[in-house]
């Protein structure tokens, strides 16, 4: 590492904000997200047969219920109106809202029952006895809720078959027309957009598809992304380490954040901090479609990453951010190199992170700059600005004074209580970056602005959430 370089890490206002880098990363985000071999837009079928691309596979079927966290390649569409009939949203009575208003008694001409549609529209003068989820008569306009009415005996026939029984809407109240129906149609019309390519698949977005009959989904297939962790001192999780070792929890850790983020985790065997094992490191981790560094990129005598990719042919989009923790983080792109032949993006870079070695040092660091790239990569948001790919950021009240230094954005582990009225949060005590403990405690980081050296109790203060 040349020393102008190290010096550059160390003086920290020739290093870009958090805002500057941020926005970086953004911008190169969404280039990344244009390259990705388009989203099927043709999507008027939501079961029709895979599309073939001509850059290779980059979408496939999975069922339904294994949809969870993936991407979708095509436009989910309605297959019908819905809800596809007039449906009551209470157990109750349908009727005529003007007729149930005037508090007369209407006598009871029918029942339905969710499952079944009834035979015939309502009769003038009467209602219709329905349960919630069933579709309305034609001729009602309104479901009174079976709470509200009165229900007795009309004596209208000898028999005591259903036309003796009566409703009336119990005084003072009154109902408006459309009140306890859902209109046919009201929610979605058939053929209509109901989820845009590129959206992210929840449960909800499952349960949407579900609706619309599809039983499979065409998605993106994952970016393929490799992990590296260097160190002379790192030893496998199944290892036990030796005097001065530690074990290798960051990959382990990353891979958890890759696949929450959309990405397929790729964990390589540990490097160590020789120019060598560096060097074949990167040879094989090139063909990725991301690579995620860990450790090595500080300004020590043994921070060999740098040099390493400079020699893998790397161009730099950061090295350094004023941040804390994860100053040291480099950014940038490492030419493609295929090891195989297979599904491969329109691309010839690789993106690659450094990410510092300290374990809550990578984790900020994955959550602020590389989740937005493996969403992107994954395919996600390209085509839905409010898929938003960038790291999530809430407000919270702060619990108690909180003192730092000026001239860094922190990103502290913090508790955020989320049972009062307003979230609030606190500092969970860390004994520095290394502090995987303290990690595990939080659920968020308190963000403190560069330009403060001290939030005060009772404050609305920005949270970055995981
Ligand atoms: P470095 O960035 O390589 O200087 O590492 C900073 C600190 O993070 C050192 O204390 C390392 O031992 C620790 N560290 C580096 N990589 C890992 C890892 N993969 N898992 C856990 N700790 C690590
Ligand atoms: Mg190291």
């Amino acid at each position: 590492m040349s020393s102008a370089r190290r010096r550059s890490k160390s003086s920290s206002p020739a290093l870009p904000s958090y805002n500057e880098a941020a926005e970086l990363v953004a911008a190169y985000a969404a280039r990344l997200a244009r390259l990705r071999p388009g989203p099927r837009s043709s999507g008027a079928s939501n079961s029709g047969p895979r599309g073939s691309d001509p850059d290779g596979p980059c979408i496939e079927r999975v069922p339904l219920d294994q949809a969870l966290g993936r991407v979708l390649a095509e436009p989910l569409r309605a297959d019908a109106d819905q809800p596809p009939f007039a449906r009551s949203t209470r157990d109750g009575f349908a009727c005529r809202a003007a007729e149930a208003s005037s508090h007369r008694p209407l006598a009871v001409a029918g029942s339905t029952r969710a499952g079944q549609t009834p035979p015939g529209s309502l009769p003038r003068g009467s209602a219709w006895e329905i349960m919630t989820g069933a579709p309305v008569p034609a001729g009602a306009d309104a479901v009174v809720m079976l709470e509200h009415v009165k229900e007795f005996d009309a004596h209208v026939e000898e028999s005591g078959g259903p036309s003796a029984r009566a409703v009336r809407l119990v005084p003072p109240r009154t109902i408006r027309k459309g009140e306890n129906i859902v209109a046919r149609g009201a929610q979605a019309r058939k053929g209509d957009k109901l989820l845009l390519a590129g959206s992210w698949i929840g449960s909800a977005q499952i349960a949407l598809a579900g609706s619309c009959g599809c039983a499979t989904l065409n998605v993106f297939i994952k970016p393929r992304v490799a992990i590296l962790s260097t160190g002379d001192e790192l030893v496998p999780i199944g290892s036990a380490p030796g005097p001065g070792q530690i074990r290798n929890s960051s990959s382990a850790m990353l891979a958890a954040m890759v696949r929450a983020a959309g990405g397929d985790p790729w964990i390589l065997p540990i490097a160590r901090d020789t120019a060598k094992s560096l060097d074949t490191a990167l040879a094989r981790a090139a063909s990725a479609d991301l690579l995620l560094i860990t450790g090595g990129v500080s300004a020590g005598k043994f921070d060999l990453v740098e040099p390493a990719l400079i020699r893998a042919g790397a161009r730099f989009h950061l090295t350094g951010v004023r941040i804390q923790p994860g100053k040291p983080l480099v950014f940038g792109e490492i030419p493609f190199r295929s090891i195989k032949p297979g599904p491969k993006l329109r691309r010839t870079k690789c993106p690659i992170f450094g990410l510092p070695g300290n374990p809550v040092s990578s984790a900020v660091t994955f959550m602020l700059f590389a989740a937005p790239i493996v969403a992107a990569l994954a395919g996600r948001g390209g085509t839905d600005p409010s898929d938003a790919r960038g790291p999530r950021f809430a407000l919270a009240r702060l619990a108690e004074d909180v003192k730092t230094k000026t001239s860094l954005t922190r990103f502290l582990p913090a508790a955020c209580t989320f049972s009062g009225a307003f979230p609030e949060v606190a500092l969970v005590p860390w004994q520095g970056s290394g502090d995987l403990a303290a990690m595990a405690l939080a659920n968020c980081f308190l963000v403190v602005p560069e330009d403060s050296d001290r939030l005060r109790a009772g404050s609305t203060v920005r949270i970055l959430l995981p």
